[in-house]
């Protein structure tokens, strides 16, 4: 059975991270679900390697066409979503797919395959270290910072939903963490 892992946390938490530690596991068999947003590339991101960069009309056009296996308004007037064609086209070749979705999103697709899904939240040590880990990152204006915070505590709260949550306090253990418990949910 194609097997779906999610994670999910506040921007910032660090799930790119530790996403990018599982993928370069071999053994895992994992791809990432590139995602399309109607947001702008930041930093070196590139179409088809991080995001699929669409405008928001394209966007829409795209969710009118029920494109999506699921879609949400993460940010004002900024969409995330993820195409039907690019899980097909990984779960063709085999795969067990790797998605990092907002919480409402993650819970969604959770919903859908319930029984193949493996939802996991990363939780950051505290807010004040999220906001750090934000600021340090250098990636967003002042204003996205805070659209991220302000959204950060409701987001936290969503948390025991989850299958499992890793907190991302020392680095190293939260890798290994995510780690043994992906490893188990392929095995098992
Ligand atoms: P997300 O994908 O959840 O938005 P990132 O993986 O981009 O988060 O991590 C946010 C920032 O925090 C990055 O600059 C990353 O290097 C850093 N970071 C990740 N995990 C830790 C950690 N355990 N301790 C300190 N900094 C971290
Ligand atoms: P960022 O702009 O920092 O890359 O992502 C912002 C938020 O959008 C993160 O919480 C990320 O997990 C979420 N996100 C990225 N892709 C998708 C997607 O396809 N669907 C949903 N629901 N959320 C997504």
């Amino acid at each position: 059975m194609n097997k779906l892992i999610i994670f999910s946390a506040p921007s910032g938490s660090g799930k790119t991270t530790i996403v990018k530690h599982l993928l370069s596991l071999e053994n895992l068999n994992l791809a990432f679900s590139i995602s399309a947003t109607s947001r702008a590339p930041r930093g070196v991101e590139q179409h088809g390697k991080e995001y699929y960069f669409l405008s928001a009309d394209e966007f829409k056009n795209r969710i009118q066409h029920d494109d999506f296996m699921e879609w949400e308004e993460v940010y004002a007037s900024c969409y995330y979503g993820t195409l039907k064609s690019e899980v097909e086209r990984l779960w063709a070749n085999g795969k067990n797919v790797v998605f990092d979705l907002d919480v409402a999103g993650g819970l969604r697709l959770k919903k859908k395959y319930p029984d193949q899904t493996l939802a996991i939240f990363v939780e950051p040590p505290s807010l004040v270290a999220l906001e750090e880990r934000l600021r340090n990152r250098k990636t967003e204006t002042e204003e996205k910072i805070q659209m991220r915070l302000n959204k950060a505590e409701q987001e936290m709260a969503t948390a025991h939903q989850f299958d499992v949550i890793i907190k991302n306090d020392d680095l190293q253990q939260a890798l290994q963490e995510a780690e043994r418990i992906v490893t188990d949910f392929i095995n098992r």
